[in-house]
């Protein structure tokens, strides 16, 4: 009897321990401070001028711009959103960046957008049983369409993860229809192996894909292709959603009311910003960065930005006799719109790029690593590994590992074959490389400063103005891609 009461003790301690190794424990450094950092040779000094928490200072300079215009009357779409007066302030900020570190012919290329979405304002709402519970966290995604004036009142039914044999027997038509997602990265339309699609196609009148993200996260998502209105939630609205459906099964069955407006604003405008680095030759680099983000977008893309002006300051500093090309630095309009006007307009002047030695995407440069981990996200004192691209000859793939190990940046074992983001439209035009990765919070309401390492801000960096001082060393005949590569399968 003694002996199994003493298990019995042994094993409610194990459950305990077990709980409380969930929530950490009082940290034991500062963890800004802390993130792990190279240790640089010395030959490698003359990078130590690009500082990380000096770039960080503009990672900040630009969330606030998304502050401001969401407290200036947008509570629910708000961002550094093409076409608002948070673009227009923003591409303020960058002219006049790029004026003080000393560019030369800073201007401002203005570009028409077509129509945009504008999703003015949304409410969703569950009840059942006489209980009412807002979803908070919905977020409609990228071009959703809006609500009939009035707004909707379905059916809610849960169709658990939305697989064929979830939905099998299901019938889902005129209903508003919610499925759980593991796919937590993604905020595209094949998450969840394309399960939105699966539902529209049974005849959903709306569609909530539950983020399965610890908390209550919003996340905005690009357009996902579906004609009815379709939101993302947060794990805990989902699960609110999810047990209200759930307690009454057998019964009168849950509903929901949905309200979203959405309006097509035309003859809105955005702008490419430049500045340049005159060299001494005809030939030329382009460093670009898209302005463009949902939310704070610390990741996505005010890290991208501020690698771009660390280099304009790195070079800056070099007298023009030693710079061998001009460097132009772009501050694209972006393509969060789905527009991607910059992009395309420098698609349609191959020219520009006839004697271009090297086009650098500068896109999400620095993300903290967070660990989904034992119901919790868990933060942590490094970078994410960031996925790569590098397009040109041999020796310039060698030159971008090089300058990857010598600064410390983490990256996928293998590089993309071909690069997403904001230079997908053009990167095929000379030699180009990139580095991109976002952390669990891209693409939401949580990717704040806070999660941008300085250190991963400066081993980006260094790392590109390493590249470029290499690719400096090369003639353009040593870094195009070779003809072979140059068809895409
Ligand atoms: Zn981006």
């Amino acid at each position: 009897m003694r002996k199994s009461l003493g298990l019995i003790a042994l094993s409610l301690a194990g459950l305990s321990i077990s709980a409380s190794a969930q929530q950490p424990a009082k940290p034991l450094y500062v963890l800004e401070d802390s993130y792990l950092r190279w240790r640089l040779l010395p030959e490698e000094q003359a990078y130590l001028s690009i500082d990380g928490k000096h770039l960080k200072q503009y990672v900040e300079g630009q969330t606030a711009i998304s502050r401001r215009y969401r407290d200036h009357g947008h509570p629910q779409f708000w961002g550094r959103i093409s076409g608002t007066e948070a673009d227009a302030e923003n591409a303020q900020w960058l002219l006049d960046n790029f004026r003080k570190i000393g560019l030369s012919d800073v201007h401002e290329q203005p570009l028409d957008l077509p129509p945009q979405w504008v999703p003015e304002s949304w409410s969703v709402a569950a009840s059942a049983g006489g209980k009412t519970v807002t979803l908070e966290s919905a977020q409609p995604t990228s071009t959703s369409p809006g609500t009939p004036q009035g707004g909707l009142d379905l059916e809610a039914v849960d169709v658990a993860l939305a697989s064929e044999g979830d939905l099998a027997g299901r019938d889902l038509h005129g209903k508003a229809v919610f499925f759980y997602s593991a796919d937590y990265t993604s905020r595209q339309a094949p998450i969840s192996d394309y399960a939105i699609k699966r539902i529209g196609e049974r005849g959903a009148a709306a569609i909530f894909v539950i983020v399965g993200l610890p908390g209550n996260l919003k996340t905005q998502f690009y357009p996902v292709g579906s004609t009815v209105p379709t939101f993302s939630l947060g794990l805990q609205d989902g699960n609110a959603i999810r047990d209200l459906i759930g307690k009454s099964r057998g019964g009168q069955p849950a509903r929901v009311k949905i309200r979203l407006d959405v309006k097509n604003v035309p003859n809105l405008k955005t702008a490419t910003v430049w500045g340049s680095l005159p060299g001494t030759s005809d030939e030329s680099i382009f460093v670009v960065a898209h302005r463009d983000a949902w939310f704070e977008g610390a990741t996505d893309n005010a890290s991208g930005v501020a690698t771009m002006l660390g280099l304009a300051e790195y070079f800056a500093k070099i007298p023009k006799e030693q710079r061998r090309r001009t460097i132009y630095f772009l501050g694209t309009s972006g393509h969060h719109d789905n527009s991607g006007m910059t992009g395309h307009w420098l698609a349609g002047h191959k020219e520009l790029f006839a004697r271009t030695a090297l086009i650098i995407n500068c896109e999400h440069t620095s993300a903290e690593q967070l660990v989904y981990r034992g119901g919790s996200i868990r933060r942590s004192n490094t970078t994410v590994p960031l996925r790569w691209y590098v397009g040109g000859s041999a020796k310039l793939e060698q030159i971008a590992v090089r300058a990857y190990d010598m600064f410390g940046v983490a990256t996928y074992a293998q590089p993309e074959p071909a690069a997403g983001g904001e230079m997908a439209p053009y990167y095929q035009l000379a030699p180009s490389l990139q580095l991109i990765e976002g952390n669990l919070y891209w693409h939401s309401d949580r990717e704040t400063a806070d999660y941008v390492p300085p250190t991963g801000l400066a081993a980006s960096t260094r790392a590109y103005a390493k590249i470029i001082t290499d690719v400096n060393q090369l003639d353009l005949k040593d870094l195009q891609r070779p003809p072979a590569k140059q068809v895409q399968r």
